[in-house]
């Protein structure tokens, strides 16, 4: 089955397309109303329009706060044309019917993606746009609804090819798609508003978003993927603008967030660098400059570092630019390039360059969401950070000045990598990663390796982890895992504690001549 379009209620912010759209429509015989804006720029086309303000007998008022809020237009979208009494109480109060209605909504995430004042962005909250599509669709058997220009075409070319006439089966996918924007609409308001409130967005804010963009596809090609925004303004992968390079892919995109989220971390106190692959760092180094802290960064893993993720927490400059150009690197992020950088990298065509405003802050909240069969997990995003003053030496020997700064920077690092995690570090570098084991020993192993392979391509004489600290994202279930990382060279250890051999793991700790403290924290992710 199929419905006639006769009326159409046009009322758009973003006119893009109108026009022809509107000049199609009226040469099929299809009257056009309107609302104020909308209905000004058709008639300069020279359009015939009747104003929504003829159909309720009340102008436009309070700013445009109330335009179509009135029972001559939601009586028109709601009426059921099937139903006896429905159709006399339309024709009791002169209502008529509106079988097709375009309603793109008062661009609230642009306005709030551009900076603009609390006011501004009330205002730009729309309401009468929401109620006529919820309206619409609700009535998704009489009333073509459009959210989009391509859904006007769509239903454009399907009148076109039917005479005026639309499938009912559009319409109901048009309804079904018009509740999801308007859904996703409220969530981007939600989110912004407790965003300024200084709060944590509720639940379902956190799992709505605005598609930002069709991504080519997924983790693999195979499977189709798009960008969901929520409209929080954090700094981050969502809100950096991209300078130059090929779009961001969905690894791209999950890859340049596990590195951002690890620079901001660390803070913005010291210059500092982290190369991400596969959402793991494979070098994370702080230095007196970014080109120092890039290079060690570098050394941890160099053969891992080909196709990674590159952030920094300082401006890019043309020296730590040329130097990332020469290995194969993916994105870049930072806050900021100079013009001699940026021409660097302009020879680049592939790489992305990032540049966002600030670093994100650690300790805003936020959620996390993973789905499992049947249903999505979520939990608050991990913004739990210790600091010097959390910490307890449980050893006879206490680590040093030195080792608490590498011990602290471990720690953070080790926040940041797939458990079971262990992270070894020197004079403010990683120098050995192990992660995403099933058991924390064999990830205490792999960091140990990736020191050896790590010596080996830089020719040193031995593995850099001789004298290191060590970090596990959880606590030590027996000493082995411990007894390993000193048999690498570790000589202070940082954990959470709280196993029920936390004693035995401690003796082991002062026969091995180690310093360890406890956080009383620990940092699962998986
Ligand atoms: P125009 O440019 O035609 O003056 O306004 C079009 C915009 O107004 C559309 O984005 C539409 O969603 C919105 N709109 C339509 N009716 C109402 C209303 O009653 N209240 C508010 N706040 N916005 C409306």
């Amino acid at each position: 089955s199929a419905i006639r379009v006769r009326r159409a209620l046009l009322s758009v912010s973003d006119k893009s397309g109108l026009v022809d759209q509107a000049r199609k429509l009226a040469a099929m015989g299809v009257e056009l109303v309107s609302t104020g804006g909308t209905s000004k720029l058709l008639k300069e086309a020279g359009l015939a329009v009747k104003d929504v303000a003829d159909l309720t007998g009340f102008p436009e008022m309070m700013d445009g706060r109330v335009k179509t809020l009135h029972p001559a237009v939601h009586g028109g979208l709601l009426y059921l044309r099937d139903n006896p009494s429905h159709v006399k109480d339309a024709e009791t109060h002169g209502i008529g019917a509106i079988d097709l209605i375009y309603v793109n909504l008062y661009p609230f995430e642009a306005t709030v993606a551009s900076g603009a004042d609390f006011e501004t962005c009330i205002e730009n909250i729309d309401i009468g746009g929401p109620a006529m599509l919820r309206a619409a669709a609700k009535n998704g058997a009489f009333v073509a609804v459009c959210t989009d220009g391509g859904d006007v075409d769509a239903v454009i070319a399907d009148m076109e090819a039917n005479d005026g006439q639309v499938p009912v089966s559009l319409c109901r996918k048009l309804a079904a798609k018009t509740y999801a924007r308007t859904a996703a609409y409220d969530a981007a308001i939600s989110g912004w508003y407790a965003d300024q409130l200084g709060e944590s967005a509720p639940d379902w804010a956190a799992i709505g978003g605005k598609l930002q963009e069709a991504l080519r596809y997924g983790e693999n090609p195979h499977q189709k993927a798009a960008f969901y925004v929520t409209g929080a303004t954090r700094p981050g992968v969502a809100t950096a603008k991209q300078l130059q390079g090929k779009a961001l892919s969905y690894n791209n995109i999950n890859d340049t967030d596990a590195a951002y989220e690890l620079i901001g971390e660390l803070g913005a106190e010291t210059p500092t660098v982290a190369i991400i692959k596969h959402a793991n760092p494979c070098g994370v180094a702080q230095g007196k400059t970014i080109i120092e802290a890039y290079r060690a960064a570098l050394a941890c893993d160099s053969t891992s570092a080909f196709g990674g993720i590159v952030a920094l927490n300082r401006p890019l400059d043309e020296t730590t630019a040329k130097e990332i150009s020469q290995v194969f690197t993916e994105v870049v992020i930072a806050p900021g390039a100079d013009a001699a950088a940026e021409a660097v990298f302009a020879k680049k065509k592939n790489l992305r360059l990032l540049i966002t405003e600030g670093l994100p802050d650690p300790a805003a909240p936020g959620h996390f969401v993973k789905t499992v069969a049947g249903g999505f997990l979520m939990q608050d995003r991990d913004f739990g950070r210790i600091t010097r003053a959390d910490l307890k030496v449980v050893t006879k020997i206490a680590p040093t000045e030195q080792q608490l700064d590498d011990l602290l920077f471990a720690w953070r690092v080790a926040k940041h990598v797939k458990s079971n995690t262990i992270v070894y570090a020197k004079d403010g570098a990683t120098v050995g990663v192990g992660a995403g084991q099933m058991s924390r020993i064999d990830s205490a192993r792999i960091a140990a390796r990736k020191a050896e392979d790590a010596a080996e391509v830089a020719g040193w004489p031995e593995p850099r982890t001789k004298g290191c600290v060590a970090a596990s994202d959880a606590f030590f279930p027996f000493a082995d895992g411990l007894l390993q990382a000193a048999s690498a060279g570790a000589v202070a250890v940082i954990q959470p504690g709280g196993s029920i051999r936390d004693d035995e793991v401690i003796a082991a700790a002062d026969e091995a001549g180690l310093a360890m403290v406890f956080t009383g924290m620990r940092h699962f992710r998986h």
